[in-house]
């Protein structure tokens, strides 16, 4: 069997279509957007056609969309972009305990500089609560900023009536939206969203270029100074290539969204059910049903998430654990102590991203070796010998 991907969350490929819709860019339509010749104009062009793209996807006007050179971009630009404009009227944020660190660290940046962070906690589903929002906002709040869905357990946020907290009460309100866009419908106006963070390479564009949502009338200092690229909003030359393939990737993924996440749902089912009836001492991650329908997040009590990835990819199977071994530390995954896990539990997680190239033979696959390996790791477990000698 070929090698099977379960770690879309972490990114994606960029699809041969629109793969070839960019290249050119690289090459003979290598103008630069903002000089006047033919050239360049066809870069504007190509530019303003993928703002107008994006837009339609989000349900927003194209003079609303800013280009990023990331998400992570995106999440720095709107917090401090807020906060700072507003320092003199408040130095308030609030934002959930399980977000990206994109927009975590910008905030523990912020708290370190004159601002204070309210970092909301969640239910063991890793659902916030709107009575704690609301309970945590101050005359001094000038942003809330809540992710859409989270990269690690699929929690789906209920951001429609978040955004109409923020709305009655004055307050700047951004999503964190890179893994939702282009997996769950999204529309900024109905879901009462001020600024929206977007990446390309989490659906099926390239790496290295993002999205900046802003609403119509919600000011917001720029980050990055330089040129007057992206109406004076954000310097730098435009990523060309990038630009038109995430109008690409986002245009194809809603025009398959309805379908696709039908489908990517019931192979997630049957990922989930499967695991946790052929498996013991097993629990899901994030909530059953406002969940991202390609994300499962799996605990498996008594082993090691690293050693559990290790034997996946000797069978083939790249997947995601909950620790941060990647930074070069086996911290366990904030989110999966925020709902609740205890530190052992955490590290025995397992996140499987499904996309595109996912299929009910992979999981069958996948079902099939599992329940093996896990056994497998049990045996040589100090902690599971132990839960075995109390359980006598
Ligand atoms: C991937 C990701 C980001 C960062 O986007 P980049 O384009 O990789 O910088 C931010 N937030 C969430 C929820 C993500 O999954």
């Amino acid at each position: 069997m070929d090698k099977i991907y379960f770690d879309n969350a972490a990114t994606t490929y960029v699809r041969p279509e629109v793969l070839d819709i960019m290249l050119p860019f690289f090459s003979e339509r290598y103008g630069n957007p903002s000089s006047i010749y033919e050239i360049a104009r066809d870069s504007k062009k190509a530019l303003e056609h993928a703002r107008e793209q994006v837009a339609k996807a989000l349900g927003a006007q194209p003079e609303e969309i800013f280009f990023t050179g990331s998400g992570t971009e995106a999440d720095n630009w709107a917090i401090r972009g807020i906060a700072d404009l507003y320092k003199n009227r408040g130095n308030h944020i609030i934002t959930s305990s399980i977000e990206h660190h994109a927009v975590l660290h910008t905030c523990q940046y912020l708290d370190k500089n004159g601002f204070e962070t309210t970092y909301l906690p969640v239910d063991g589903d890793g659902l916030i609560s709107l009575e704690d929002l609301e309970k945590a906002i101050r005359p001094s709040t000038t942003l809330i900023t809540i992710m859409t869905a989270n990269n690690e357990i699929g929690t789906l946020q209920p951001v429609k009536e978040i955004g109409e907290i923020a709305r009655k009460r004055g307050i700047a309100f951004h999503t964190d939206a890179v893994q939702a866009v282009g997996h769950v419908p999204i529309d900024v106006k109905a879901m009462n969203i001020d600024l929206l963070s977007l990446s390309a390479h989490k659906l099926y564009g390239p790496k290295g270029v993002g999205v900046l949502f802003v609403k119509k009338g919600v000011p917001l200092k720029p980050l990055i100074f330089g040129g007057g690229q992206e109406r004076n909003r954000r310097a730098g030359t435009e990523n060309v290539a990038g630009i038109v393939a995430l109008g690409a990737a986002i245009e194809l993924a809603s025009g398959e969204l309805g379908e696709e996440s039908a489908r990517l749902s019931k192979i997630r089912d049957k990922i989930i059910d499967g695991i946790l009836s052929s498996i013991p001492h097993t629990r899901l991650n994030g909530s059953r049903e406002k969940r991202l329908p390609n994300n499962v997040n799996i605990s498996f009590q008594f082993i090691e998430g690293e050693s559990l990835l290790l034997l996946l990819d000797m069978k083939g199977i790249y997947a995601s654990s909950g620790s941060a071994c990647t930074s070069g530390s086996l911290d366990p995954s904030h989110v999966l102590l925020a709902i609740g896990l205890p530190h052992e539990t955490a590290h025995g997680s397992l996140r499987l991203t499904l996309g595109r190239g996912s299929t009910e033979e992979q999981a069958d696959y996948l079902l099939q070796e599992l329940p093996a390996i896990v056994s497998r790791l049990r045996d040589m477990s100090p902690l599971y010998e132990d839960y075995l000698k109390r359980k006598g």
